[in-house]
């Protein structure tokens, strides 16, 4: 057995200084771990843990690992729809770059490892709720096949996190493909750095889409490519019912993962317009809000990427504008394939993306618990009897609605029946998410001292497609009374 060791390499900072800033994490009082994810280290090298002591230290940043030579990245952002020049890493630190067995290169960051550069009044810490939300919801997202930044970590540091109320403090180790956000590209674009852009678009290039290299337009080739991805993305997250929550332009990674775990949250009972964050009092990040957001977002992109473009300045933009047009159809596309897979119909069948938006609207209407009417119809696909049916009509307050939906669903999705599909569309249809009223429950038991139940509940998320007796417990959709609907960061 060989030790896990993490080999660290820096070539971020071998791009212009403007863009990063060395600083160390701020030590802890008493840093105690609570989740290593063992299987995800592993990838990165070695195979077995160190002592729990080893690391505390490690992912609290009392004593970094060996090699670390913490930075701060700069980025900008529109937020809400508003400019800040000055964002950047204002809690978090970037340890180094880990390059896995398999060549690929991630980031390991600390978030909530203390005052930065970039932390203008704030305390550079984490409270420990949302530190556990971001494990339990990013790691479920992983399993379930949504391309994310992954939880290696969570220390507990001995320390009061002032918010609301004193709340216990905690780390969080946070894996990516890199950490390079559209704010990134914002800071320096509105610095008129013409190096610094060009160097960091080139990085982005080699290290996230090396294909667009020999294009004849290389950064145009970019967009289009970092476009794709992030519609394939946003077409991701609402086939799970996701709401980020906080889609501001940083953060959006540039490598297409979801990042930034805030007040997220899972749809339960399907609402389009549904929106859980405490502070989006304008739904402006709404479920079915988040294509046109992301398309938003790709313009402020566009617009960073302008100097890099051939031709005139009235060229560039028109280049960039018809790149940017074809978001809707990449939605679209995306959307369709996810819709078939959902429904177990054939994937060139144009009537999937119908019959999903007439489900929509049945969920909608009838007030649907949007995983749980996926579960039942995963479950009628594979035993079409009336037990099974009677559990989907169970779902909704109009059941005399949905029946001849139904009856349309079983006619398409038999012609095109067989056992591959039904497996596509097991995976696209999780039995179990983490619901915001388990994730909540998870919390309050941790602010107690007790870990026990986010651990059960983290095993259920990451087995998203099979659940035991007890994991179907945890599945289960909030009863009136056990309702979350606001979340915070
Ligand atoms: P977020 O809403 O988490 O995306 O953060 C927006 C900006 O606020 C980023 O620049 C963060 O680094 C910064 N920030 C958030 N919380 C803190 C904190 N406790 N201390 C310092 N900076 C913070
Ligand atoms: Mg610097
Ligand atoms: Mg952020």
């Amino acid at each position: 057995m060989e030790l896990i060791v993490l080999t660290f390499e820096a070539s971020y900072t071998r791009l212009p200084e403007m863009l990063w800033s060395t600083c160390q994490p701020t030590p802890v009082k008493t840093p105690k771990l609570i989740a290593f994810n063992t299987e995800l280290a592993v990838r990165l090298g070695g195979d077995e843990p160190p002592d729990e002591a080893t690391l505390a230290g490690w992912f609290s940043g009392n004593q970094p690992p060996p090699g670390a030579e913490p930075v701060a990245l700069a980025y900008a952002g529109h937020q809400f729809g508003n400019f800040v020049p000055q964002l950047g890493d204002g809690r978090a630190v970037l340890l180094g770059e880990v390059v896995d067995p398999q060549g690929q290169r991630v980031d390991v960051q600390l978030k909530g490892s203390g005052r930065t550069p970039y932390s203008r009044g704030g305390d550079g810490r984490a409270p420990l709720g949302p530190v556990l939300r971001e494990y339990l919801v990013s790691e479920a997202m992983a399993a379930m096949g949504v391309p994310t930044t992954r939880a290696m970590a969570a220390v507990t540091t001995g320390e009061r996190v002032v918010r609301q109320l004193a709340e216990p403090g905690a780390v969080l180790t946070r894996v990516a493909a890199s950490h390079i956000r559209v704010g990134t590209f914002q800071f320096a674009a509105l610095h008129q750095d013409h190096a610094a852009l060009k160097a960091l678009a080139d990085h982005v290039i080699e290290r996230h889409y090396p294909e667009v290299a020999g294009a004849k337009s290389p950064y145009l080739a970019l967009f289009e490519a970092v476009l794709k991805r992030q519609a394939r993305l946003v077409a991701k997250w609402m086939g799970v019912g996701f709401i980020h929550g906080v889609m501001n332009t940083d953060n959006m990674s540039i490598a297409g993962e979801t990042l930034d775990y805030g007040p997220c949250a899972f749809m339960e009972q399907f609402d389009s317009q549904k929106a859980y964050s405490s502070v989006d009092t304008g739904k402006r990040y709404a479920f079915s809000n988040q294509p046109v957001i992301a398309q938003w977002n790709l313009a402020r992109f566009a617009e960073c990427l302008l100097p890099l473009l051939d031709g005139d300045q009235e060229t560039r933009v028109e280049q960039a504008t018809a790149s940017l047009r074809r978001f809707n159809d990449t939605f679209d596309l995306a959307w369709a394939r996810i819709s078939a897979d959902k429904l177990g119909l054939a994937e060139e069948s144009e009537q999937a993306a119908q019959m999903m938006a007439a489900l929509e609207a049945q969920m909608q209407q009838g007030r649907m618990d949007m995983t749980a009417t996926f579960d039942a119809l995963t479950q009628l696909a594979r035993q079409p009897d009336d037990e099974r049916r009677q559990a989907l009509l169970v779902l909704t307050t109009t059941p005399e609605a949905l029946a001849p939906w139904i009856d349309e669903w079983q006619h398409q999705q038999q012609a095109s029946q067989s056992e591959e599909r039904w497996q596509a569309m097991r995976h696209a249809n999780p039995v179990i998410i983490p619901r915001n009223h388990r994730v909540q429950e998870v919390i309050d038991a941790a602010y107690d001292g007790d870990f026990a139940p986010f651990h059960k509940l983290l095993g259920a998320v990451v087995q998203p497609f099979e659940a035991s007796t007890e994991a179907r417990r945890l599945a289960a959709p909030a009863s009136d009374s056990e309702q979350v609907l606001r979340t915070f960061c």
